[in-house]
């Protein structure tokens, strides 16, 4: 594989994704009024790790923002239910619904055939991958095949974690959050950090963490869902407000505000 400078990585991925541009223009949205919602009536509590942005993060003051959180907030609005969002730990999102102390969850979730055994996805609603980021100086780590036996970073109970298991003789770090994932590898602990590209690119360009490189091809093609309690009577409600956000252009304007690009065409189902 070859070794992309950032910039040649991120035209190709936005080639690859359908965006452009993705860490410029990643202002908030301005879409939650605060007014009730005109319809239904309901309360919807969802679930979501806020230190994965530009999907979900804290502000200066303590609110929530990010992508996620003005998607969900529009679907509440369309659907007519009050969100209600709740900050957990990633690990423990699947667990909560199971055990129905929350409605939904919105967390930059990939959906995966093993996690829609036990809570159910909305229709797909971002499209995103798995990248290697590694320190900037590093020329022995070009892509998955050069990580046998390496120190890798991942955050716990995702698809970066899974991929990572994958990887003969290497040693495996995990952390509670993608950002604690890459300072290790920014303080030089460990070789390589596996995580969703979106946001290690995000946190790249951010200037909160500096002299790291993202290396290599997409290691997956991964797309987003909403995950709810399987059988869920939410879930027809959130993909019709989904789909007539998707048709009416305001999840265009969503994706806009945060990646300065018209978003992809998005499949009926993950897989
Ligand atoms: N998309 C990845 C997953 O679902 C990471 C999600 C996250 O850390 N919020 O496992």
């Amino acid at each position: 594989m070859i070794d992309l400078t950032r910039a040649q990585f991120m035209r190709r991925f936005a080639l690859g994704l359908g965006l452009s541009l993705m860490v410029a223009a990643c202002g908030g949205a301005d879409t939650g009024t605060g007014d009730a919602p005109e319809a239904g009536g309901g309360v919807l509590k969802v679930a979501t790790e806020p230190a994965f942005p530009p999907f979900e993060s804290q502000g200066a003051d303590g609110e929530l923002e990010g992508f996620d959180i003005d998607l969900m907030t529009a679907i509440g609005e369309t659907a007519g239910l009050e969100i209600q969002f709740e900050s957990l730990p990633f690990d423990g999102i699947i667990p909560a619904l199971q055990a129905g102390t929350v409605d939904a969850a919105i967390s930059g979730m990939t959906i995966t055939e093993e996690r829609a055994k036990t809570v159910d996805f909305s229709s797909p609603y971002f499209k995103a991958g798995l990248a290697i980021a590694v320190q900037e100086g590093t020329d022995d780590i070009a892509g998955f095949e050069d990580l046998e036996g390496k120190k890798i970073a991942v955050q716990i109970g995702t698809t970066g974690a899974s991929e990572a298991a994958k990887i003969p003789g290497a040693e495996i770090s995990t952390f509670d959050s993608a950002p604690l994932a890459l300072q290790e590898l920014v303080n030089g602990n460990v070789d390589a950090v596996i995580n969703d590209a979106p946001v290690t690119l995000f946190a790249i360009s951010s200037d909160n963490l500096t002299g790291l490189k993202v290396v290599g091809e997409l290691l997956t093609e991964e797309f987003y869902g909403i995950a709810l309690p399987k059988d869920s009577e939410n879930l027809a409600a959130v993909n019709e407000a989904l789909a007539s956000m998707i048709a009416d252009g305001t999840y265009a304007e969503i994706y806009q505000e945060w990646f300065g690009a018209e978003p992809p065409t998005l499949p009926e189902s993950a897989f």
